[in-house]
């Protein structure tokens, strides 16, 4: 069996440094933000270029904190794509804002920036790019766009903890970067996290205070806030994993050169990386026509495989009042219907990707032959 992901694979290589990083957080006393996570901020601060770095519950709770630092309004209309997490079209409407969805690149997943003008309005604040599956969006013809019609540029790199785009790191180049340490996600935490990261200090202030109900001292409310601190246990965790971080993303690239290699080999179309992209590989997605029998037959064979995602935000029943309608974004659309995550984590060995690589090889090729004759018979 080849697990789509297997978390417990990393948690044995690190038990005992994990370990004593709990038992002395449990042995502090202190539960909730603290040393650790004040420790934790410093760092990811450092390896994310920025000046700042506020730690959160979560990615969705950075995305809204984003947002409202940037002191966006009700009613104001902010530009994304709907090939992304839920979450990233979730948090603009928390702060009341309208999610304006713009078709992706066929070529590279993320948002196409020749379709952004277009959805301009005078309504329009910013721009929530996403870096889908760890490859970063093409930022220099954003930023430039925002730059003329004074938007706010968030990068939601909830999936791309150290990519890197003309060397800069991810969360790094727009106003504001949003992280998620979910779990599963290339830099997780055991249990939900988030952080925000800036290299403006007033941004950095507000949404410090607002994580923490808009105290600026105890009982002391200076603006509406939240709850939306991060426990003191998930900052330890998070230094200790941060310090492996490079490696992993480094183990990620190698399995997905293996990847590359069979998907050139049985001519399985996968994403473009751009020149001076680093991609992290949070997914290893590629296209495939057939996909339910695809992935069946995988199954079949012991192989786990997944879709991000299936249903683009527009279409989604929770966001009907949006009036998203089928043809409105076609290239989001026909990805959707395409696209297959195949397994990768950094303890995925080189002979289990060679595994899947074999399989997902052998079932399209024998797929295509029984297309021809089809085709040929009728
Ligand atoms: C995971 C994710 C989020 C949300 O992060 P949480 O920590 O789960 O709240 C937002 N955007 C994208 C693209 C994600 O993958």
């Amino acid at each position: 069996m080849i697990p789509f992901l297997d978390l417990k694979r990393q948690y044995q290589a690190i038990q005992s440094e994990i370990d004593a990083a709990v038992l002395s957080t449990l042995a502090s006393g202190q539960y909730v933000l603290g040393p650790a996570v004040e420790c934790f901020e410093e760092h990811f601060a450092h390896y994310c270029q920025t000046e700042h770095a506020v730690a959160l519950n979560s990615g969705t709770s950075a995305l809204q904190l984003a947002l409202l630092s940037a002191g966006i309004q009700p009613g104001d209309e902010i530009i994304t794509v709907a090939m992304t997490f839920v979450a990233t079209a979730a948090a603009i409407t928390y702060v009341g804002a309208k999610p304006v969805f713009v078709d992706i690149d066929p070529g590279t997943w993320t948002m196409d920036p020749e379709k952004i003008s277009a959805a301009i309005t005078t309504k329009t604040r910013a721009i929530v790019v996403v870096h889908l599956h760890g490859r970063m969006a093409d930022m220099d013809p954003i930023l430039a766009i925002a730059k003329a019609h004074h938007l706010t540029v968030i990068e939601d790199a909830a999936q791309a903890h150290g990519a890197i785009y003309k060397g800069k790191v991810a969360g790094s180049i727009g106003d504001i970067g949003c992280f998620s340490f979910y779990p599963g996600k290339n830099l997780g935490a055991y249990g939900e996290g988030g952080a925000m990261v800036t290299q403006h200090a007033e941004l950095a202030k507000k949404a410090r205070l607002m994580r923490d109900w808009g105290q600026e001292k105890k009982y002391w409310h200076v603006i509406p806030g939240f709850n939306f601190r991060m426990d003191h246990l998930q900052g330890a965790i998070l230094n200790v994993k941060l310090r492996h971080l490079p490696k992993w993303l480094a183990a990620r690239q190698s399995r997905a050169r293996l990847y590359d290699y069979y998907c050139d080999k049985y001519d399985i179309p996968r994403p473009v990386t751009l020149a001076e992209h680093e991609h992290t590989y949070h997914v290893y997605a590629v296209r495939v026509t057939q996909r339910d029998t695809i992935q069946q037959q995988l199954l079949t064979r012991g192989i786990h495989t997944n879709i991000h995602y299936p249903i683009p935000v527009h279409l989604q029943p929770a966001y009907s009042f949006l009036n998203g309608r089928v043809g409105d974004l076609p290239e989001t659309e026909t990805l959707a219907k395409q696209m297959l995550s195949l397994p990768i984590f950094p303890e995925l060995s080189d002979e289990e990707v060679a595994t899947v690589g074999e399989a997902l090889g052998g079932i399209t090729q024998s797929l295509r032959q029984q297309q021809k004759a089809v085709d040929y018979a009728t």
